[in-house]
């Protein structure tokens, strides 16, 4: 917990976070149009999703599958009945006057989700529920200087809207949870999870209490469309309301927006001016009945989800929580490292995983799909290591040979003559041209034995990294009669 510190004393932040996460389907909630990105402007809008009268909406088998998948992932409670309201008002990219919604009986209920924090320490948030809903079109203010355009592309989209309970306490915890959330909903590949393209966009709901108080009154942030402005948002809105309340003001409840500009919130309408959206249940859809065989049959091909995979990959690799959780947020980064996990050693091959390779794929701007380097062939150089033919070092001097140019480890290391040195009679040589080049640090290290180290340098050094660093560790030892 990180608690604000104010003028009159310590406050805690409370966030509470609705999620709209687009369901991946390749047509619509009521609709068969196309949901593909990027199409030209209302070239994906049929009837029904121009709300032409007379139309009927048809429920899209596939989008409910969807959503009771993911109520699976995060263990809640699904509800085999539920019921699609019409939530009221206008808005000009809202032809139908409404939008289809769940309400008083959403698909999904209760459940929980499980936030690995950096100083180890495991979170718990509530999730309140998930309900279906369609998106609305788009507004376009940036296309002419006097006239507004509208696309109905995104118009009928199927959303699910994951509500969580006030459960989270700092900035860092908020974004812990929606970066966990994509990653379960990226895992069960039922919403693609891209932010960039609205795919997953958060309200933020952000109040501050006295620690131990009941809960404040809150204001939520409209639409938040990046991890980090989650972040930005929380930690501004939070000062924000200490400040006004300190001062002796009152928070009202308010709709506000994110500027990420500024990195300020400002008041879009408060809650005197919020709608009354008249919800009643839509005559056009008859309550959603769906069957227990289906649920259970959906349950009982879930793929594994990162929980589980953290668990496991505890167990059968033998990773400590921390880099088992670095692991398993990205599904293409802990499926490479099982292929080059699988029959070796696990922590050359976590090492070599998150250093070497992650960082030259950061650092290149790569994702571990578009690595120039493959699972099998980091685990061909592992087995290098392994066996003693190439030291730690020279590993990363082959690493970077396949990184550029590809190729075999082995090859490279036989042809380009890396191989380490074993023969005793060469590190003999080695050592001895050492000690005999060096006889006031021989007197040294007679009394102080750490300067072992600058002998085995040396050593190393003399035959280009090469030698086996444990015979020459043996070896000095012995000549400088250290033993
Ligand atoms: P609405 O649709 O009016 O925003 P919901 O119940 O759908 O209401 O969502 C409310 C969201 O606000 C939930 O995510 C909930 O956890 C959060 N929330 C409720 N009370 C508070 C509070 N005092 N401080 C912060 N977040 C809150
Ligand atoms: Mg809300």
């Amino acid at each position: 917990m990180s608690l604000i510190q104010g003028a009159t004393g310590d406050w805690e932040i409370v966030i509470g976070l609705e999620v709209h996460a687009q369901i991946s389907s390749q047509s619509k909630l009521f609709s068969g149009s196309s949901t593909e990105f990027g199409a030209q402007a209302n070239s994906q809008v049929s009837m029904v999703d121009a709300a032409m009268p007379g139309m009927l909406p048809v429920i899209n088998k596939y989008c409910v599958e969807q959503a009771v998948k993911t109520g699976l992932g995060l263990k809640a409670e699904i509800n085999l009945y539920s019921v699609f309201d019409r939530k009221n008002y206008f808005y000009p990219d809202l032809p139908q006057g409404y939008q289809i919604s769940q309400f008083k009986h959403p698909i999904v209920g209760e459940g929980i989700v499980y936030l690995d924090m950096k100083d180890g320490e495991t979170i718990e948030v509530g999730i309140e529920r998930l309900h279906m809903e369609q998106d609305a079109g788009k507004s376009m203010h940036d296309q002419h200087p006097s006239m507004s355009f509208v696309d109905l592309n995104r118009s009928g989209v199927a959303l699910m809207e994951i509500v969580s309970k006030p459960d989270m306490r700092s900035s860092e915890q908020a974004r812990a949870y929606v970066t966990k959330l994509r990653t379960i909903l990226r895992y069960l590949g039922t919403c693609d999870g891209n932010m960039e393209q609205g795919s997953l966009r958060a309200d933020v709901n952000v109040s501050v209490r006295r620690p131990g108080d009941e809960l404040g009154t809150r204001c939520e942030i409209k639409n938040v469309n990046s991890i980090r402005f989650i972040g930005q948002a929380i930690e501004f809105e939070a000062r924000r309301q200490v400040d006004i309340i300190e001062e002796g003001g009152e928070i009202v409840q308010q709709t506000r927006l994110f500027d990420p500009k500024s990195g300020t919130t400002r008041a879009m309408r408060s809650k005197e001016e919020a709608h009354d959206y008249r919800y009643f249940p839509d005559p056009d859809l008859l309550p959603l009945e769906i069957e227990q065989s289906m649920v259970d049959e959906l349950a009982a091909n879930l793929p594994e989800l990162p929980d589980g995979k953290k668990a496991r990959f505890i167990e059968e690799y033998g990773l400590n929580p921390y880099d088992a959780g670095v692991l398993i947020m990205d599904k293409a980064s802990s499926d490479f490292f099982e292929d080059v996990a699988k029959g070796r050693d696990a922590r050359l091959a976590v090492n070599w995983v998150t250093g070497d390779f992650f960082g030259a794929i950061n650092k290149a701007g790569l994702d571990v799909a578009s690595s120039p380097i493959s699972a099998d062939q980091l685990g061909a150089l592992i087995d290098l290591i392994k066996d003693g033919t190439i030291s730690g070092k020279i590993a990363k001097q082959v690493f970077e040979i396949i990184w550029e140019e590809g190729g075999d480890p082995a090859e490279i290391v036989e042809s380009r003559g890396l191989k380490q040195v074993t023969d005793t009679g060469a590190i003999e040589a080695a050592v001895d041209a050492v000690i005999a080049g060096n006889p006031e640090k021989v007197e040294e290290v007679k009394a102080k034995p750490n300067m072992l180290g600058w002998f085995v340098g040396q050593v190393m050094k003399a035959t280009q990294g090469k030698a086996n660093p444990q015979a020459v560790n043996q070896l000095l030892r012995q000549r400088l009669g250290l033993d």
